[in-house]
């Protein structure tokens, strides 16, 4: 087997490894790189029979549209029906690549590849990490991955159960020189959600990512345990509806504790796109709450948001009350070299304005070192090779077997 890591042996995101055998090329997603300064991959001339996706998160899928057309794409249907509303919501058209979903621990055959999905804890949902087999070889793709979520079971199983016979392990690193130590868990997070409204005088704000589902069940929680009720927008009710695919068991706009805030800009994509969206647009409406209600009992409620929401948390600052500003994502976003994200320079501004209580609380979408040794030793591959990280340097330092590789270099299995 021949591996080349195109991009991601020395970042965190912009992911893309290929692997052939025999007359079979598959790609390991095709991410967009988050750094600037990282030029992307061009994918327009490889040549390759499949790509697999291993999760909706731009450093991983970002570029697959750039792909020879016609080259198949696998991805779960979950994480392609988010990666579809997202595009919607921005009005831009969907997708039209040659989509293939799988189903997870479901072995599926690319030519001489076999690959088992196996669905993995991470801050996006349908997140997997791929078995991969061809030449009586075993590779293991972690993709992103963490123990402390939500469905951190899955990481035990790999844990308690693990694969055998690993030969070759792709390990991400994200958190070589991070740590989850203020919030170790989802729950963590929750508590503090909680603490923070639970005796408001003035609304919550909670800037998080919509696909964070993990985070809208936390936020949803803490409203439950203090009797205030969870507002999203229409984007966030869209992508809870899309989770009706897999489970009933996730927040919904139709729970008695929500209500949906209707911009007119999110409306107006309801209206440009009837036939994706079918009746929601009319059911949304029965859980709709108006601008003026939010304001007329404002420690009622707590507003799912995001940094671009700084126009509406503004309304809410007045000389009596500090509006709560939870900040539920990586800190890094706030320091000023993010200018791709609207809105963050208000938002940081907000940590000395004292018309507003800054509030911090998230946890990472990835595991901490230890967590990845307990992985590393319970698959004790014959080989691990760094990805996602920007210290693969010192992954020997950390776990055995470790090789590098650099980026564009191509080797044998
Ligand atoms: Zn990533
Ligand atoms: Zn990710």
């Amino acid at each position: 087997m021949e591996v080349t890591i195109h991009k991601g042996s020395q970042e965190i995101g912009g992911t893309c490894i290929q692997l052939s055998s025999g007359k079979t090329s598959i790609l390991l997603d095709a991410g967009l790189p988050l750094s600037a300064a990282s030029q992307p991959v061009d994918l327009s001339r490889l040549s390759v029979d499949a790509l697999l996706v291993s999760h909706p998160h731009q450093d991983h899928f970002g570029l697959m549209a750039s792909l020879p057309s016609g080259t198949p794409v696998y991805i779960g249907k979950l994480a392609r029906s988010l990666i579809d509303a997202t595009r919607v919501f921005l009005g831009e058209e969907r997708f039209a690549l040659d989509f293939h979903e799988f189903s997870a621990w479901q072995p599926f055959t690319i030519g001489a590849f076999t690959i088992t999905p196996y669905l993995v804890d991470h801050s996006a949902t349908d997140a997997y990490a791929f078995l991969i087999e061809a030449e009586g070889k075993r590779l293991f793709y972690s993709g992103d991955l963490r123990s402390h979520g939500r469905k951190g079971i899955l990481f035990e199983n790999l844990v308690k159960r693990p694969i055998r016979d690993i030969d070759l392990l792709f390990l991400e690193g994200t958190m070589l020189h991070r740590n989850n130590d203020l919030f170790p868990d989802e729950t963590a997070v929750e508590n503090l959600i909680f603490q923070t409204i639970r005796q408001q005088k003035n609304i919550s704000f909670l800037l998080s990512s919509s696909q964070n589902i993990d985070r809208i069940v936390s936020a949803y929680r803490a409203c439950k345990r203090s009797g205030k009720l969870l507002v999203i927008d229409i984007y966030t009710a869209w992508v809870l509806e899309q989770l009706r695919q897999i489970t009933q068991n996730t927040p919904a706009m139709d729970w008695t504790e929500i209500r949906v805030f209707a911009s007119h800009r999110q409306d107006e994509r309801l209206k440009a796109n009837p036939e994706y969206f079918g009746d929601f647009r009319k059911r949304l409406y029965l859980h709709r709450v108006k601008r003026d209600e939010l304001h007329a009992t404002p420690e009622s409620f707590l507003y799912f948001g995001k940094m671009s929401s700084f126009h509406l948390i503004d309304e809410f600052k007045n000389d009596d009350a500090p509006v709560n500003v939870i900040y539920s994502q990586w800190l890094g976003y706030l320091d000023g070299n993010h200018a791709d994200y609207f809105g963050s320079d208000q938002i940081a501004a907000y940590r000395s304005d004292p018309a507003v209580n800054f509030v911090y609380a998230h946890t990472s979408g990835h595991a901490p070192v230890a967590d990845l040794q307990r992985l590393a030793e319970a698959l004790k591959p014959k080989m691990l090779v760094p990805i996602h990280s920007e210290h693969g340097e010192e992954f020997s330092q950390h776990f055995a077997n470790v090789v590098t590789y650099n980026d564009g270099e191509r080797w044998s299995l």
